[in-house]
């Protein structure tokens, strides 16, 4: 992604407007790297930009919430939230439901940095961003039961901080 940094204040966070727009920065630099080649031109600056918004398209997709972009004034989720310098994402409130862009309490958040390209994470964590609980590392299909099983009023010993 490219060198501008804008920003949607909302509830107390902050979210990068193009990553909250990643379908949009996906199209159209599939387009403009399209019209290049059409053109003559070299058309790869675009195609790779454009299979970086692809990751964050497909982080989107499957609700799973990752590292979109690093930037001086803080890290930037998948979801758009921008977490304080230093924060881990699984640390960080603000993030929101990437299928239906509503805060939620629960979230998954990838362990699996070193994936392939395309390839869905195979472990994560769950955090509850109400309670602060998190989940230990596990496999993706096991993070989301424990996710959607988690309940702040819950006090069976799953792990609860709060
Ligand atoms: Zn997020
Ligand atoms: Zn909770």
């Amino acid at each position: 992604m490219g060198p501008d940094f804008e920003t949607l204040a909302w509830r107390g966070h902050r979210y990068d407007v193009r990553v909250l727009g990643a379908s949009f920065e996906y199209l159209a630099l599939r387009s403009s790297a399209e019209r290049a080649r059409a053109a003559g031109q070299d058309g790869s600056a675009a195609g790779l930009l454009a299979m970086d918004a692809y990751e964050i398209v497909l982080a989107q997709a499957r609700d799973v919430h990752e590292l979109a972009r690093e930037h001086p004034d803080g890290d930037v989720c998948s979801c758009g939230v921008v977490t304080p310098p230093g924060l881990p994402l699984a640390r960080a409130t603000g993030h929101l439901d990437q299928l239906r862009w509503e805060p939620v309490p629960v979230v998954l958040v990838t362990t699996d940095v070193e994936r392939r390209y395309e390839s869905e994470p195979a472990t994560a964590l769950a955090c509850c961003q109400d309670c602060g609980w998190t989940s230990p590392e596990l496999a993706l299909a096991e993070a989301r039961e424990v996710a959607a099983a988690h309940s702040c009023d819950l006090s069976d010993g799953s792990g609860h901080e709060a």
